[in-house]
């Protein structure tokens, strides 16, 4: 049989096709979910055959408005410069300066952008932009490691927009000799790494965010339901959270107990909470575990492996899997930190992993005008690689007609004609494709173009996450939207030729 007949196909297997289009009737009532609010995803993965759910909560279950969150961050690390002597009273946050997925040069104070093999596609020292050749000078021989980092910070959440702003900044007045006790860029980073972490450990800046949650929590009404979706189709729920536990309880009373069912809190959606988790070392060492045994925060030390049910400090994820008694593939854990959250937790656990990546939002919706432009780019594209083709053949003859070897191809008269009219017309196509390039570069952000993409190919971030998140999505309620029952499927995977058959 043609296996292209269908209609004899499904009379084989007696199939009614009135059956079907009564379903595709019945689907048709349910609109797809819009794409900045969908599930994407890497690698396959049925949610029916998910056991528990792990959150992590800052920029996860609990999403800040970053200017407010990071301002206040990158105000409280300016105060502790200037209190000793730095002169960066002048100095501003600027939200749109670096954004997640870039990654800082140590060794040259320099900011970059890279594709998913880690060549360096845009740069930034300081704050001025590289020009193609000082980028070329470089980096023509550089490949980023991560694994390196003792030269490459890559910037894995939100959290780290403040310090890569300050960084940038500062890179600037060390080059003005402004900051007389540092003497590399190495050293100034270190310095703004340690302090930006006072800040976070020390409790001022934690403290102004709770005196006042409404400035810095970008509440989702959605998201409780999210959770109680899945804890009634039969998941447990669990916490995972390096925050603190006086901070984790005020946060998650703030975020969801206004959205809950009468009489219930946050609490009766976990059936383990960890808090103070230190991930990543969460994922792999041996760390102690407490139970805190009272609402102020009371360490308890633990004679017995954890229970569900309760709060802990600490430990380690392997005793939460036994407690659970799971194995790693049926526990998904979602969290926005790409390197703690999503590459340690699948590394070395299995578990299943889902990132929390709330600019895809806005880089989505960025892309939605610019769908005419890209189309235009694709076209103009296209042209120029069959004029390429054309022209490349055309210099060939003429190489073989001027030094007389190879077959006889009979090359044309007007040979030279030929070559000077492509030539003229693959000029102008790289001017207009150059003014649409130079536009695409400043969609989603004016200095670094889209997240997820580097030039025409996926950047280092895209390819961190294909590799690690098996779904990735803008925010934790949009699991409710495509339904605890979902079957995610991972597209299939396109090859250089795909587009040839
Ligand atoms: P999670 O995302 O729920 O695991 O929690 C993140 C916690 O780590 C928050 O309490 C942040 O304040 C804290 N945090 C973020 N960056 C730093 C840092 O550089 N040093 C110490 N704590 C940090
Ligand atoms: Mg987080």
């Amino acid at each position: 049989m043609n296996v292209t007949n269908f209609q004899e196909l499904a009379a084989a297997a007696a199939v009614d096709l009135s059956r079907g289009d009564a379903a595709a009737q019945l689907a048709a009532a349910f609109s797809p979910v819009a794409p900045e609010r969908r599930l994407y995803c890497n690698r396959t993965l049925n949610l029916r055959a998910i056991k528990a759910i792990g959150f992590d909560m800052d920029y996860t279950l609990v999403h800040y408005r970053v200017r407010a969150w990071e301002g206040r961050a990158y105000a409280h690390l300016r105060q502790r410069l200037l209190a000793q002597g730095w002169p960066v009273a002048e100095l501003q946050f600027e939200p749109d300066r670096v954004m997640r997925g870039l990654v800082i040069d140590k060794q040259l104070g320099n900011i970059v952008k890279a594709n998913r093999f880690g060549y360096i596609k845009t740069s930034m020292h300081g704050t001025r932009p590289l020009s193609f050749d000082e980028q070329r000078l470089a980096y023509a021989d550089t490949l980023i490691d991560l694994v390196d980092t003792s030269r490459w910070v890559f910037l894995n959440t939100l959290f780290e927009l403040s310090e890569g702003c300050m960084y940038a900044q500062l890179v600037d007045l060390l080059d003005h000799k402004q900051l007389s006790e540092i003497f590399s860029y190495e050293a100034l980073y270190k310095k703004v790494r340690f302090t930006l972490d006072r800040a976070h450990v020390e409790g001022e800046l934690k403290a102004e965010i709770l005196a006042n949650p409404e400035m810095y929590v970008d509440l989702d009404p959605d998201l409780p339901l999210a959770l109680l979706d899945q804890r009634e189709a039969g998941k447990e729920l669990l916490l995972i959270t390096n925050s603190e536990w006086s901070y984790t309880d005020a946060m998650m009373h703030y975020a969801f107990d206004r959205y809950l069912p009468a009489g219930q809190t946050w609490r009766d959606l976990f059936a383990l909470v960890v808090v103070s988790s230190r991930k990543p070392s969460f994922f792999q060492s041996n760390n102690v575990m407490f139970e805190v045994a009272s609402p102020e925060g009371l360490l308890r030390p633990l004679d017995n492996p954890p229970e569900l049910g309760k709060v802990y400090f600490g430990g380690t994820a392997e005793k939460v899997q036994q407690a659970l008694g799971l194995a790693g593939d049926e526990v998904l854990y979602v969290g926005d930190h790409m390197l703690s959250d999503v590459h340690q937790s699948k590394k070395l656990l299995k578990w299943r992993t889902a990132l929390i990546l709330r600019e895809i939002e806005d880089e989505l919706l960025a892309l939605t005008p610019w769908k005419h432009a890209q189309r235009r780019l694709d076209d103009l594209t296209e042209e120029k690689e069959t004029l390429e083709f054309a022209f490349s053949q055309l210099r060939l003859q003429r190489q073989r007609h001027r030094s007389g070897y190879g077959p006889d191809s009979g090359a044309p008269k007007d040979l030279q004609e030929r070559i000077n009219l492509l030539r003229e017309r693959l000029v102008q196509l790289d001017g207009e494709i150059a003014i649409l390039v130079a536009a695409a570069g400043q969609l989603h952000n004016q200095h670094w173009g889209l997240m997820m993409r580097a030039g025409n190919d996926k950047s280092l971030l895209a390819r961190q996450i294909e590799g690690h998140a098996d779904v990735y999505t803008g925010r934790v309620s949009n699991f409710s939207l495509e339904t605890p029952f979902v079957f995610l499927r991972s597209l299939r995977g396109s090859l250089p030729h795909d587009h040839t058959t």
